[in-house]
């Protein structure tokens, strides 16, 4: 089959016509790929940082359709449209497995990130993980939705914040744009954050049920920050969550500084450098800080629904298997906005 493949760390993309179809194994799909997303993370792999065993194929936004199904799978057909969070292979012995909470089994393969994804013309999906798509929901919108989707949705519902109270969504990429969108209609006060223009453009143009009430550039610094959120929501003296979507540290910085007390930081960024946090973060402001990752399949089923119901807006660039390496450079571009998407034909 077709597929990209990392060879070697920190080098463009290669693209073989050689590559074995990955044979089908029990408790496993076999997905004929349509489109796969390109996420943050798969920088990462592409630095090494995953420990991607060489060559792997990359992606771990995969969708696509059902082309044969592993021993022991039920509820899918030969033909159904089908997405699939990255997680594969879990051991169902450990404390983990039998909490169900398979995401943190040790044992897991990361497709895409140290296991063979689906920039390719077939990949495997573990049945645990695989949900229908809904009808309404194109193959190249659905597949960001697989992860930075995911992530965002389950990061906004660990806040567990009341309705009606004031979330903010600390960078706007791919995960920041689709979290503006679901905390709007799960019901809070937005505040979009960047210091990139391109970005606050595309969330402040969207119709205005999905748009932040208030967009922020760190760059005006605390104070004028904080005048703005007070006079844009009956005084507040800050925001009730940060939703933190970025990696650099002076965002963790502006989101603990713009908070509100008694308010919830969710780390969703992956910075490689450690996070300081202040004592008076938590002593003076009572805050707290939970962590934000993908939840379990119900969370991306539920979270596919209201997408389509609410009409979530992805923004998404499409490339192919052939000029997926103009990709790797493009979002290397100040002026990216949205997700990358590889459409698999
Ligand atoms: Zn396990
Ligand atoms: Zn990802």
């Amino acid at each position: 089959m077709k597929a990209l493949l990392i060879e070697e760390v920190n080098k463009p993309y290669t693209l073989r016509t050689d590559v074995a179809v990955p044979k089908v194994k029990p408790g496993m799909i076999l997905v004929c790929s349509k489109a796969a997303g390109f996420c943050h993370t798969d920088v990462m792999a592409l630095a090494g940082h995953t420990n991607p065993p060489l060559p792997t194929v990359p992606g771990h936004e995969n969708v696509g359709v059902v082309a044969a199904l592993g021993e022991g799978v039920t509820g899918f057909n030969i033909g159904d449209r089908v997405g699939a969070y990255l997680y594969r292979n879990p051991c169902h012995e450990c404390r983990e497995c039998k909490n169900k909470t398979y995401n943190y089994c040790d044992k897991v393969t990361l497709a895409g990130l140290n296991g063979d994804g689906g920039m390719a013309e077939y990949f495997l999906a573990d049945a645990l993980w695989t949900v229908h798509l809904p009808d309404a929901l194109a193959f190249e919108k659905a597949a960001p939705l697989m992860c930075a989707g995911g992530t965002v949705y389950q990061s906004i519902l660990n806040a567990k914040l009341d309705k009606g109270k004031i979330m903010a969504i600390v960078g706007i990429g791919g995960l920041g744009h689709l979290g503006v969108q679901f905390a709007k209609v799960m019901g809070y006060r937005v505040v979009a954050v960047d210091t990139r223009s391109a970005p606050l453009d595309l969330v402040s143009h969207l119709p205005p049920r999905l748009a932040p009430d208030l967009v922020i550039n760190p760059t005006d610094g605390v104070d004028k920050t904080l005048e703005r959120i007070a006079a844009t929501f009956d005084g507040a003296t800050g925001v009730d969550c940060t939703v933190v979507c970025t990696d650099a540290l002076p965002a963790f910085q502006f989101s603990m500084d713009i908070m509100a007390k008694h308010s919830v930081l969710v780390f969703v960024g992956l910075p490689l450098e450690p996070v300081p946090f202040h004592f008076s973060f938590f002593l003076n402001k009572d805050a707290i800080v939970v962590a934000g990752a993908l939840g379990p399949k119900e969370s991306l089923q539920e979270m596919l629904e209201l997408a389509v119901k609410e009409d979530i807006h992805v923004e998404i660039k499409e490339y192919t298997m052939e000029n997926a390496n103009q990709m790797l450079k493009d979002y290397e571009n100040e002026g990216m906005k949205g997700k990358f998407v590889v459409r698999i034909e």
